[in-house]
C-alpha cells in the first residue's frame, strides 16, 4: 500500500476526518456523561462561562480552536487546549488504523473486503470506548456503567462480528470461527475481571485500604469480552506503563494519584494492534 495512490488517500483522509469529529462527540461524552443533570444531546453545547451557544462554525474540529485563538467568541474564556489534542489524536488514531487494518486488496476494491472493513469499524468504535473512558477517569477518577457494563455484554457481540479483531490477525486471514471468538470473549470477561478483582481483593486485605476501584475491573472484564484471553496481556501493558509513568509523575508532581483506566485503555489497544508481536517478543527474551 502506497499513500501516494489516490485511493489510499482518500480512504485514509476522511476516515481521519471522521476521527475529528468522533474526537468533538468524545469530548461532549466526556463532559456530559459523568455530570447526570445532562444527556449527551441535550441541552446544546455552550460556553460554560457566558453560556453562549456554540454555533456549527465555532464547532469545526481543531480549525475552529485555532481560528477563536482558544477563546470563547462570546465572552473570551479561554477553551482547554484538550478539545482539539482529543480531536487531532482520534483524527491521527483513526486514519491510522485505517492504514494497518485494511489489506491494501480493500483499499482496491472496497466493496469487495466487508469483512476487513468490519473488523475496522469494530476496532474503531472500542477505540472511541477507550478514549472516552480515559478521558472521564482522568478527570472525575470514574469509570461509568454506561460504558463498562455494556461493554461487558456487547464484547463478545463485536468478537462474534470481527472474529479477527480478537486474534490480532486480521492481516492474516479472514476466516476464524465466530461462535469461538465470542465463546472466548465470554472466558475473558471471567479470566480478566476475576483476576483484577483477586488482585484488589488481595491488596485490600493487605494494605487494610481498597487498592483498586471496582471500575477497573468492570473496564478490564469489557476488555476480556471484546479481546478474551489478550486481555491479561494488556493488564500486563497497563500495570507496567503505570508503573513508568507513575514513578515519573510521582518525581515531577510530588505525588499526584493518577487513575488507572488511561493506562488500561493504552494496555488493550496496544495488544489490540500488536499482541501476538509484543507476546512473541516478550517469549524471545528467554531464549538464548
Ligand atoms: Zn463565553
Amino acid at each position: 500500500m502506497s499513500l501516494g495512490d489516490p485511493r489510499v488517500t482518500v480512504i485514509i483522509v476522511a476516515l481521519s476526518a471522521l476521527g475529528a469529529c468522533i474526537g468533538s462527540f468524545l469530548n461532549v461524552v466526556a463532559y456530559r456523561l459523568p455530570r447526570e443533570c445532562m444527556t449527551i444531546a441535550r441541552p446544546r453545547s455552550g460556553c460554560t462561562r457566558c453560556g453562549r451557544l456554540i454555533a456549527w462554525y465555532d464547532n469545526v474540529p481543531v480549525l475552529s480552536w485555532v481560528f477563536l485563538r482558544g477563546k470563547c467568541r462570546g465572552c473570551g474564556a479561554s477553551i482547554s487546549v484538550r478539545y482539539p489534542c482529543v480531536e487531532l489524536g482520534t483524527a491521527l488514531v483513526f486514519g491510522w488504523l485505517g492504514a494497518r487494518v485494511l489489506p491494501d486488496a480493500a483499499f482496491e476494491q472496497p466493496m469487495a473486503f466487508g469483512s476487513a472493513w468490519l473488523v475496522l469499524v469494530v476496532m474503531l468504535t472500542i477505540t472511541s470506548v477507550l478514549i472516552a473512558l480515559a478521558l472521564i477517569d482522568l478527570d472525575y477518577r470514574i469509570l461509568p456503567d454506561e460504558l463498562t457494563k455494556s461493554g461487558i455484554v456487547l464484547g463478545p457481540v463485536l468478537a462474534f462480528c470481527a472474529p479477527d479483531m480478537q486474534h490480532g490477525a486480521y492481516l492474516i486471514s479472514l476466516d476464524s470461527s465466530r461462535w469461538s471468538a465470542a465463546a472466548s470473549g465470554v472466558v475473558g470477561v471471567v479470566l480478566a475481571g476475576g483476576l483484577l478483582w483477586s488482585v484488589g481483593w488481595l491488596g485490600s486485605k493487605a494494605f487494610k485500604k481498597d487498592a483498586m476501584g471496582f471500575g477497573d475491573v468492570k473496564m478490564i472484564a469489557a476488555m476480556g469480552g471484546c479481546i478474551g484471553h489478550w486481555a491479561l496481556l494488556s493488564l500486563a501493558v497497563a500495570a507496567l506503563c503505570g508503573a513508568v509513568i507513575g514513578i515519573v509523575v510521582r518525581l515531577v508532581t510530588a505525588g499526584r494519584y493518577i487513575p488507572f483506566g488511561p493506562f488500561l485503555a493504552i494496555g488493550m489497544w496496544t495488544v489490540m494492534l500488536w499482541g501476538p508481536e509484543i507476546w512473541n517478543g516478550y517469549i524471545g527474551l528467554f531464549r538464548p
